[in-house]
């Protein structure tokens, strides 16, 4: 970090551009929401790094970078309501609640629902519905959606979640082992079934099933 915050911030920009975050609507809600408020204790002043950070409850707050490359992949048109799985410090969530209409973002852990909720409010990001559960089962309750994002790996694509999708809808997933390498990839629904493109490497915490202890 230099001595000026501004600078940070416009070198943090210049990194998502090089790293291959084109599009103008992802770099400009990444340019409003500043990631600074979701990076809390020892890390703060690494926030506009394009790096990962650890986070509450032994999770991570995503690379920046593949933040914008998600929400990019994700085609996130303004009509849309999202679901993501993984809220963790509420970045990405924060960063969709800009692109779309409404985003609804679920953890197993109820501190880290509780304190990206808290974040939403002082931010005034008022089209984002929080909630503690398993992922896993998606949403059933407000399913179907547009547009699912997954932030953590899982073996396989879920069957809640590719069911949840509207026909036209788009998902993007890590898939592979835990503490391996692991296959971002997009799925779109179509009428007769889903399509399946592999986007990149990527390493993320895994998706668990059922409820955190915190
Ligand atoms: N998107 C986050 C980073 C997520 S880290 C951000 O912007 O900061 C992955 C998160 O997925 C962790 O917070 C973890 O608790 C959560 N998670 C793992 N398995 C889950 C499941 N089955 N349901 C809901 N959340 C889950």
């Amino acid at each position: 970090m230099s001595e000026d915050p501004a600078e940070d911030r416009m070198r943090f920009l210049l990194t998502l551009r090089s790293r291959g975050v084109t599009d103008p609507r992802v770099l400009q809600a990444m340019e409003r929401i500043d990631r600074g408020h979701f990076v809390r204790g020892h890390f703060e002043d690494r926030a506009y790094e394009d790096t990962p950070l650890p986070i509450p409850c032994g999770q991570t707050i995503s690379q920046p970078s593949i933040v914008g490359l998600m929400s990019q992949a994700l085609e996130v048109g303004p009509r849309d309501t999202v679901l993501e799985v993984g809220t963790g410090s509420g970045y990405q969530a924060a960063i969709l609640s800009l692109l779309c209409r409404r985003v609804y973002t679920v953890d197993r852990h109820r501190r880290l629902v509780t304190e990206a909720e808290a974040l939403f409010r002082e931010l005034g990001l008022t089209n984002i519905t929080a909630r503690v559960a398993d992922g896993s089962r998606g949403l059933p309750e407000t399913a179907p959606f547009d547009r699912i994002l997954v932030t953590a790996a899982a073996e396989d694509p879920p069957g809640p979640l590719l069911s949840q999708l509207k026909i036209g809808g788009i998902m993007v997933l890590p898939v592979g082992q835990t503490d391996a390498v692991q296959t971002l990839i997009r799925v779109r629904r179509h009428e007769a079934g889903y399509d399946y493109d592999e986007l990149r490497q990527v390493r993320f915490v895994p998706l668990v099933e059922g409820l955190g202890q915190t």
